[in-house]
């Protein structure tokens, strides 16, 4: 792409040349030429690809800003497992398989150590999520990474925020809360260990439940900006009103060692980074939904029921309307949220 002038002499140190080595040296060899569906791959103006004659293709893409996604100290790998994971989870949430990716880096030097780490951890997310790493872009300027994810739907199906039917039954995947504690209390050094650490870096993209859930749930949405929030998109799309109960939100055992009730219900309630699925059913897929979570080996947790209506409310214990806001929460008796 030609750049702008003023653009032009930053970027004379990115010499062709070495941009071309970065590239060879560590993402090429992530390439695997040889998969089935993949006619052209690294190396020409454009990656070509095959879906099946029965398929249609699902694309998303996803940025992640050095400082702003992710603390300035994460290490090239983490940032490789991030990045990728957070762009799959969209996959996750409309059901398709992963294809593969393009990858738009913006790294401020070509430093052969901080591009090793960041190849090895693509290489093993990539691996992970059966992904061709299909093409890219290597640019010099401040941290970001960008991944554009391509997969697969069988036609004529896909999972939607809009599908969600008065009578559904709301459920969530594994548990929610970890990924917002872990953000919160990682610069301060109040959560020490690997489980946080991992649920931040390394989260799990749903995406055996989403492609299962093409047959069950009416609706789907990933948790990438806190519960509320994400099903809300949901109750807006589908018109309809939806109501979580807070009691019945998983909390993971680690979560529950840490902080107190109101902390922890905060951080699942309003928290993003979990990469869960939401996703709603009608009551007769109640048992499919058991027997999917039996099969997959994952928890997924009934937390409330879709009504008549417009809107999102939580409800605690008692059944009263629970207001959350930015760095607390507290009851009220007025509008849904
Ligand atoms: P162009 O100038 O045509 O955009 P580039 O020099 O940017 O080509 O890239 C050369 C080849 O290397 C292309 O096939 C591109 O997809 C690939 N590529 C560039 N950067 C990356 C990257 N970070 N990851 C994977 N492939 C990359
Ligand atoms: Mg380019």
């Amino acid at each position: 792409m030609t750049i702008l002038k003023s653009e032009a002499q930053s970027a004379q140190q990115k010499s062709k040349l070495s941009e071309f080595e970065l590239i060879e040296q560590y993402f090429a060899p992530l390439a695997k030429t040889d998969a089935a569906n993949i006619d052209i791959g690294i190396g020409d103006d454009c990656a070509v690809f095959s879906l099946k004659d029965n398929e249609r293709l699902a694309v998303s893409v996803d940025t992640l800003v050095s400082g702003v996604h992710f603390p300035l100290q994460a290490t090239p790998q983490q940032i490789a497992s991030r990045a990728i994971a957070v762009s799959v989870s969209d996959l996750a949430a409309m059901g398709a398989r992963p294809i593969g990716i393009t990858l738009a880096l913006t790294v401020p030097d070509n430093n052969p150590r901080w591009f090793a780490g960041f190849a090895q951890g693509l290489g093993q997310s990539l691996e992970q999520y059966s992904l061709q790493l299909l093409g890219g872009d290597t640019t010099r300027g401040a941290l970001s990474v960008a991944v554009q994810v391509m997969g697969a739907l069988p036609k004529g199906h896909a999972l939607t925020r809009s599908g969600a039917k008065v009578g559904d039954l709301v459920f969530v995947s594994g548990y929610l809360g970890d990924g917002a504690a872990a953000l919160e209390s990682m610069s301060d050094g109040q959560i020490n260990g690997d489980y946080f650490q991992n649920r931040f870096y390394q989260p799990r993209a749903r995406i055996a439940l989403g492609e299962k859930l093409l047959a069950v749930a009416s609706a789907a949405i990933d948790i990438s900006d806190g519960l509320l929030a994400d099903v809300g998109h949901i109750a807006k799309a589908s018109s309809v009103a939806i109501k979580i109960e807070q009691e019945r939100l998983p909390i993971s055992p680690a979560l529950m060692e840490f902080g107190n009730r109101t902390q922890q219900l905060t951080w699942a309630l309003t928290g993003g980074d979990d990469y869960e699925l939401c996703f709603c059913v009608s009551p007769e897929n109640k048992t499919e939904v058991k027997k999917l979570s039996d099969s997959l080996g994952l928890a997924l947790t009934e937390i409330g029921y879709v009504e008549q209506g417009r809107g999102l409310q939580c409800l605690d214990g008692r059944g009263q309307k629970i207001d959350f806001e930015k760095g607390g929460y507290q009851h009220f008796n007025g509008d849904a949220l």
